[in-house]
């Protein structure tokens, strides 16, 4: 048996729950009573503990302020219908946050420690995880770089946190997406299949251009012949066309997304062929020109599912199906189904948090 690591807790005096609205769940600030910290010095990571939710001070020449070190993972709690607590594939998390890690020269986390981590805080932070169908506890670690210190070098001290908040549902929230042909989010041989925040600070631009254009969001096309579909935003894209879902293979331009891994094992569970390979957008076009039956949707932990209404293409354009009876719609409920306790987990995806009732 592998020893635990121990996870001091100082806990609120109050908790801010009472004055959460459940029913009016309002993601993005309001977090929960409590967050994880450890921070990286002498070559470990020390004091691993949960404190009340707090700012917590920079020196302004934190290295990571300056040089970008800095990653983040994010995915979610729910409630089971047996009332349980359970946290959706945390060990594939973990997995690719050391990837991450690896590719920033950032210093790796045990699975001991993360896995303590999460399950100290979601323990104490139950109450947090809502009841609604499909609503959730968003769960964010992050990691940066903060060695006060100028200069352009792998920083030797890291501060290593958690924080939670509630999250809705965002159901039916159809997308329109630009086909970005000019800006690129990642190359080849670059950091695109790293969660690292630079990656989403150099999406900002384009997005925001598309943003003025009247779109959500972007396909990102690959950097070498801006034709070639890759994913989009914080999302991984997918297409159903004749009856096979298409998806671009991973690769190290592209997030190896949790959801795509999960809704690919589902596909293929409900009998439906699964394609990881490269689909240009001229491939698109003429799936669409043939009136082919084409679904287009993103998939995230944050939204899910969401389905694109409408892409356009070099200025065209295009309408994928949006239907309940469409294969996303499917995809998307079986595996919240599964995330609920309402259809089997044959995979084992939810890791059951031990709350209070079941501890002495
Ligand atoms: C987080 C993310 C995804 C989706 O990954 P999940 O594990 O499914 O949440 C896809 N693309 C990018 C760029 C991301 O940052």
């Amino acid at each position: 048996m592998k020893m635990k690591t121990s996870i001091t807790v100082a806990r609120v005096k109050e908790s801010k729950i009472k004055n959460y609205d459940f029913q009016n769940i309002n993601f993005g600030s309001n977090t929960t009573d409590h967050m994880f910290i450890s921070e990286y010095k002498n070559n470990e990571w020390r004091n691993p503990r949960i404190i009340p939710y707090q700012d917590v001070p920079f020196s302004p020449i934190s290295l990571g302020l300056h040089y970008g070190q800095s990653i983040f993972e994010g995915f979610k709690a729910y409630k089971l219908i047996d009332g349980n607590i359970s946290v959706f594939r945390p060990k594939k998390h973990f997995q690719r946050m050391n990837k991450s890690l690896k590719r920033m020269c950032m210093p790796l986390v045990s699975e001991d420690l993360f896995m303590s981590a999460i399950e100290s805080l979601i323990q104490l932070e139950q109450n947090w995880v809502p009841n609604q169908n499909d609503a959730s506890l968003y769960i964010r670690p992050l990691i940066i770089a903060t060695e006060a210190r100028l200069g352009v070098k792998i920083s030797d001290e890291y501060l290593f946190m958690i924080v939670c908040m509630p999250m809705a549902s965002y159901y039916n929230k159809n997308l329109k997406v630009k086909v970005e042909t000019e800006f690129i989010r990642a190359a080849d041989g670059g950091t695109g299949n790293a969660k690292c925040a630079g990656n989403y600070g150099a999406a900002f631009y384009p997005t925001q251009i598309a943003n003025k254009q009247g779109f959500d969001q972007i396909l990102w096309t690959d950097s070498e012949h801006h034709e070639f579909i890759e994913e989009s935003g914080t999302m991984n894209v997918m297409f159903v066309i004749e009856n096979k879902l298409i998806t671009p293979a991973i690769s190290n331009t592209i997030l190896d997304g949790v959801t795509r891994d999960s809704i690919i094992k589902i596909a293929k569970d409900l009998g439906i062929k699964v394609e990881e390979r490269k689909i240009s957008y001229i491939e698109l076009i003429d799936g669409f020109n043939s009136n082919v039956e084409i679904e287009a949707f993103g998939v995230g932990t944050a939204a899910v599912i969401s389905p694109i209404e409408c892409i356009d293409i070099k200025g065209k354009l295009f309408y994928p199906k949006i239907s309940n009876d469409a294969t996303y719609s499917i995809l998307a409920l079986k595996l919240s189904d599964i995330r609920t306790g309402k259809a089997e987990d044959l995979n084992h995806w939810n890791y059951i948090i031990k709350t209070s009732n079941d501890l002495n």
